[in-house]
């Protein structure tokens, strides 16, 4: 009953006449409904290749992703797609909200893309803001919000669609570790019950060490830290 389920993922690039960069040299991991596992790496030893691949915003050379059990391997980006929109939601470390729109319209339209109406879509991001403590501030645009509030935001936005995995890559990277304290609260706050299952890749120690289980990347493969 794996969410999401990497076997022998290998990924190298090309690096001009030089040859090539193998980044992952067979990823193994298998992430159950529910759990919360940290990512942590040095920089450049290829976290977000291994994030990308398993959002399917990339494939591996070689190796298998699966997401809640279908094989990803040789379908087509139509299906990746669908698959991706049905089933993950992204956290970055900087936001990506639409300056132009509220907290509130940020949540509203990408439920409003999947096909569930405006007052299910109203509904569920006011409850998603009440649940992260923004009720306050769902009129507001990202540039009135604080750093910390705009990433409780961004996860609300991530989980608009109940996705059964996220994958965040550094969410409180660009916080002060108070605001990180609160932003991964407000996270295992909206994840509670939920079945979601999180890949989290982040710097902070304290943080992982509060996670149900930490993972390093290291020498293209994960290993329990
Ligand atoms: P991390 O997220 O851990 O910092 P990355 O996955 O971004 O690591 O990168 C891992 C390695 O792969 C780095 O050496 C990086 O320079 C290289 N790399 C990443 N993306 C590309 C790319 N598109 N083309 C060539 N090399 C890349
Ligand atoms: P759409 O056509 O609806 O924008 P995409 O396939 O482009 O759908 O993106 C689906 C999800 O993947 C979105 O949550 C988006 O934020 C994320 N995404 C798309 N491209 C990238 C990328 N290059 N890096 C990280 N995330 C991406």
């Amino acid at each position: 009953e794996a969410i999401l389920e990497l076997s022998g993922v290998t990924k190298a690039y090309k690096r001009g006449e030089a040859g090539e960069v193998q980044v992952l040299r067979g990823v193994d991991l298998v992430l159950k409904p529910g759990e919360v596992v940290a990512l942590v790496a040095p920089s450049g030893a290829g976290k977000s290749t291994l994030l990308h691949i398993a959002g399917l915003l990339d494939t591996p050379d070689a190796g298998e992703v699966r997401v809640g059990g279908q094989a990803m391997q040789g379908r087509s980006d139509r299906r990746r797609t669908a698959v991706r929109r049905a089933d993950l939601g992204f956290v970055y470390q900087f936001h990506h909200l639409l300056p132009e729109f509220t907290a509130a319209e940020n949540i509203i339209l990408p439920q409003l893309a999947n096909g569930v109406s405006r007052t299910e879509a109203e509904a569920r991001a006011e409850s998603l803001l009440a649940r992260v403590g923004l009720s306050q501030r769902m009129e507001h645009r990202p540039a009135a919000l604080s750093g910390g509030e705009q990433q409780r935001v961004a996860f609300c936005r991530a989980l608009a669609n109940s996705p059964r995995v996220l994958l965040a890559d550094e969410p409180t990277g660009n916080l002060d570790p108070g605001t990180s304290d609160q932003v991964f609260a407000a996270l295992m706050d909206l994840a509670a019950g939920t079945g979601l299952g999180a890949l989290i890749a982040t710097h902070n120690l304290d943080l992982a060490a509060r996670m149900d289980r930490v993972l390093r990347l290291e020498g293209g493969r994960l290993v329990p830290a």
